[in-house]
């Protein structure tokens, strides 16, 4: 990998989303050398994925490069690679670049899409947990709607506008009002020949509501605005699987669909040699203690969506959520810092900022410990909440124009087809 051996103690970080960047941050003065790995050389701010797929904001606006976030750290260096197994004897990293030491491992890999071992569903659906998958969406949802202009076949047309979204989760609610959006505001003059009213929005969920981590206040009112949006809700009801053109369930209801999104889980982002029974609980997540330490590893941390922290409170570990892998990120920082300095390492303590969802325009849905509020002043809370996390000034500035433009004019003008999806049910 080329990188000198020096006589400071090594810290090797795989991973520069939410947690490893707040942890790298944290080791930036530090006599140590730190070294990021990441199979991107981008920080992606998944919260607003959802807007790329649906034409709302460009990708760019939501990536931002490592090195940039890097470049007055230089204590702190970047390689692009992606890591594929850890060897916990030998203290090396194993990549597509070749091997590292480290004498201190922060495992920060985040999480992917969980289809639950289903093949079918994994082959014919589309996931959403990075921007490639967000413009293969963007693409689909566009290509659809032209090929809805060239059948004639009235069945062919409906399975072309008809979507399906499973799991009704933040990401599947507001992608189904993003969609309904659309349809409202958007294909009439977009496609002034096509029947756009056909469009059906599908959110399916197996629980009985929606946005099941929030309130049951929250949850009521998403459903209420995705309602009066148009979007089809199914409770209690379970996808069994999807072949590309047809989706089953547990009942007898069945979607004949062109577009399956799946939005219904994650699991942990794990690495071979950290993937053993020991290391690993639900999830596919890493067991650590109150220090982010995993398991009977007495150099190995890990931090975010792939750290499992079992707590009184959370007996299953923290929610898969930004808060817990920042705060994390920076408290595993302080305390690698304390372990150099050869201090004792403090506990990490969540703190729950809340949780927020947003369904459409002046439409959201926000829970504070002790305040939850919906509606109008909701939406701005969730907007400023999203500008005020996204890294780079340039990212804010192009967000918030844009964000203002298209409240203003209804529009979303990155509905672009840069890079068709090629799909392989696909007659076209
Ligand atoms: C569509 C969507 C919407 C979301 N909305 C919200 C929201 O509104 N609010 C909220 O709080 N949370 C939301 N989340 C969840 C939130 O984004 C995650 O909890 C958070 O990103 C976790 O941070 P992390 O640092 O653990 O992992 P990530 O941010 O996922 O970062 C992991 C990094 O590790 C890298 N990596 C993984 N494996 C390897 C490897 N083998 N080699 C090299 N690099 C590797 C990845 O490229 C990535 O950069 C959303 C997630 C998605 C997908």
């Amino acid at each position: 990998m080329n990188i000198p051996r020096l006589s400071c103690p090594r810290i090797v970080i795989i991973g520069g989303g939410f947690a490893g960047v707040s942890l790298a941050k944290q080791l930036s003065k530090q006599e140590a050398q730190v070294v990021l790995l990441d199979k991107h050389n981008y920080h992606t701010f998944q919260p607003l994925l959802y807007q790329v797929s649906t034409g709302g904001l460009e990708p760019d606006s939501i990536a931002y490069p490592l090195r940039k976030i890097l470049k007055n750290f230089p204590n702190i260096l970047f390689r692009l690679a992606n890591v594929e197994a850890v060897n916990t004897d030998a203290n090396t990293i194993v990549t597509n670049i070749g091997d590292i030491k480290y004498d201190y491992l922060v495992v920060a890999t985040g999480s992917k899409t969980n289809f639950f071992g289903n093949t079918e569903i994994k082959q014919n659906a589309m996931a959403m947990k990075t921007i490639p998958q967000s413009l293969n969406l963007r693409s689909l949802i566009l290509e659809n709607f032209e090929d809805a202009l060239l059948t004639s076949d009235l069945k062919e047309r409906d399975k072309l506008m008809n979507f399906v979204i499973v799991g009704a989760g933040p990401t599947g609610v507001e992608l189904a009002g993003a969609l309904a959006e659309i349809k409202k505001g958007i294909l009439p003059k977009d496609y002034p020949d096509l029947d756009t009213r056909r469009v059906q929005i599908n959110l399916v969920q197996s629980g009985d509501r929606v946005l099941k981590q929030m309130s049951e206040k929250a949850s009521k009112k998403a459903e209420a605005f995705l309602e009066e949006l148009g979007v089809n809700i199914w409770k209690n009801l379970r996808v069994n699987t999807y072949n590309g053109n047809v989706v089953t369930t547990n009942t007898d209801v069945v979607f004949e669909t062109a577009t399956m999104i799946w939005a219904a889980g994650v699991k942990g982002a794990n690495i071979k040699g950290l993937d053993a029974e020991k290391f690993t609980t639900r999830g596919n997540r890493v067991v650590v203690d109150e220090f982010n330490k995993v398991n009977g590893l007495d150099n190995i941390f890990a931090v975010g969506d792939i750290a499992s922290m079992e707590t009184k409170n959370y007996p299953n570990g923290f929610p898969m959520m930004a808060q817990p892998a920042i705060q994390q990120g920076e408290q595993l920082g302080k305390n690698l810092v304390r372990l150099l300095e050869g201090k004792t390492m403090v506990p990490f303590k969540y703190k729950d900022k809340g949780a927020m969802a947003t369904v459409g325009r002046n439409k959201a849905v926000v829970d504070l410990e002790r305040w939850k509020f919906q509606g109008s002043f909701a939406w701005f809370v969730w907007m400023f909440v999203h500008l005020y996390f996204l890294i780079g000034f340039r990212n804010r500035a192009v967000v918030f124009i844009n964000w203002v433009y298209n409240y203003i004019r209804f529009d979303r003008e990155a509905r672009l087809i840069i890079r068709p999806f090629k799909y392989k049910n696909r007659t076209r």
